[in-house]
């Protein structure tokens, strides 16, 4: 969308110089010339946000490759947000040229100041062309809810317009709690209530991997980049574990593939094994934080990451206090030491275990040619292992010796 509005500003301010030096009507043109711009601005929010409820306007190319002159390509990057507080949480946000993806919004309600602070350096149009909730945990879905505030609740999706929303199919949450107050979960469908209000397509994983109601198993998000949802049983199987429903998706770009399963565990990890021919993979969103219970070997032997990035606060007793356990756990780390030490972690604890700071802060991996992938961090581009924190926490895997 960016590139269109820029694109029709050059034209508008070039042929307004043009006329003046030929002495025309300069006014009435400018006042026709802005009509139309206005128009076709119109015309591309409806096309990229899918407002006709016409599947063919979400369900292909959403980036503006087809217009007149140079096409501006950055490129993708791909981004693992740190937080702003001390909770894990899932946030991650994939840039290809005009086209923004958000997978997830954790890790509280106040995070949405926090990821919008960031998002807004790559997404400058106010539009998210596509939207992915993983699953109905808070600390993936609470700051798409926010908290209250005028006129609108901070939460992303009151914030942005968000083109297509790809959600999980099931869950075992309640939308009220025995006091009949909303939960998190509750605030979340009436935030989905919201959007589609305005005009967002939303669709289930389930109906993605189907092709039916206007969804589609595979987007295009320009520059060569697919983003591919993939099939895992529990979209249709209940389950005790929340995080089995996760919604799992595989971008492509040219020989490149990155892969994000939320928080799948064991069980999930090995339908989606089963049921998907999966290729090996450049990078990895370490699984659930990097708990011991995800990132099985079953699925690593398949992909055989190079680059993994997890998403947590390293070392806080938030889900448990028994420290190897804690993300990213020793059990996580010995099973990928197999593949790669190319491990970065956004947070970590302070030392009074008050707030999460910045490991490799916001973690940002760029691949621009569909080749060759570079790994920085806001804070540091240290590997885990080189870290002061793993060396204080954790045992070096034989590999990593
Ligand atoms: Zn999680």
């Amino acid at each position: 969308m960016k590139n269109t509005i820029k694109k029709l500003l050059t034209l508008f301010i070039a042929a307004a110089f043009v006329l003046s030096g030929a002495g025309c009507d300069l006014n009435g043109f400018i006042n026709s010339l802005q009509s139309d711009i206005e128009s076709a601005i119109q015309s591309g929010l409806e096309q990229e946000t899918g407002a006709d409820g016409d599947s063919s306007a979400t369900d292909g190319d959403s980036s503006d490759t087809s217009g007149v002159g140079d096409i501006v390509t950055d490129g993708l990057s791909i981004h693992f947000l740190q937080l702003g507080n001390q909770y894990t949480g899932d946030c991650t946000l994939i840039d290809v040229g005009d086209t923004e993806v958000l997978i997830d919004a954790g890790s509280r309600k106040n995070s949405a100041a926090t990821i919008k602070n960031y998002v807004d350096k790559y997404c400058e149009d106010g539009v998210l062309e596509y939207v992915i909730a993983t699953h109905a945990d808070q600390d993936h879905i609470a700051a798409f809810v926010g908290n209250s505030g005028s006129p609108l609740r901070t939460g992303i999706l009151y914030q942005y317009q968000v083109g297509t929303l790809i959600q999980f199919n099931k869950t075992n949450k309640t939308e009220l709690t025995d006091k009949g107050n909303q939960t998190v979960y509750g605030e979340y469908l009436s935030a989905v209530e919201y959007v589609k209000g305005k005009g967002t397509a939303v669709y289930t994983a389930l109906e993605c991997w189907n092709n039916e109601n206007g969804a589609s198993r595979s987007y295009t998000l320009g520059d060569g980049v697919t983003m591919q949802i993939l099939y895992q049983k529990f979209y249709e199987e209940s389950t005790s574990d929340e995080n089995d429903y996760s919604v799992c998706m595989l971008l492509k770009q040219g020989e490149n593939n990155y892969l994000f399963t939320g928080d799948l565990e064991k069980k999930g990890e090995a339908s989606l094994v089963e049921k998907n021919d999966l290729p090996k993979c450049k990078l990895y969103k370490g699984g659930h934080h990097g708990s011991p219970t995800s990132s099985t070997d079953a699925l690593l032997s398949v992909i055989k990451p190079e680059i993994v990035c997890v998403c947590c606060c390293a070392g806080s007793a938030e889900y448990t206090s028994t420290k190897e356990n804690q993300f990213p756990s020793q059990a996580f780390i010995d099973r990928i030491s197999l593949y790669t030490d190319k491990v970065y972690v956004t947070t970590m604890i302070s030392e009074d275990g008050k707030s999460g700071i910045p490991m490799n802060g916001d973690v940002v991996v760029s691949c621009p040619d569909g080749k060759n992938i570079t790994v920085e961090g806001t804070n540091n581009s240290v590997v885990l292992k080189d870290t002061e924190w793993f060396k204080a926490n954790r045992t070096t895997p034989t590999d990593w010796q």
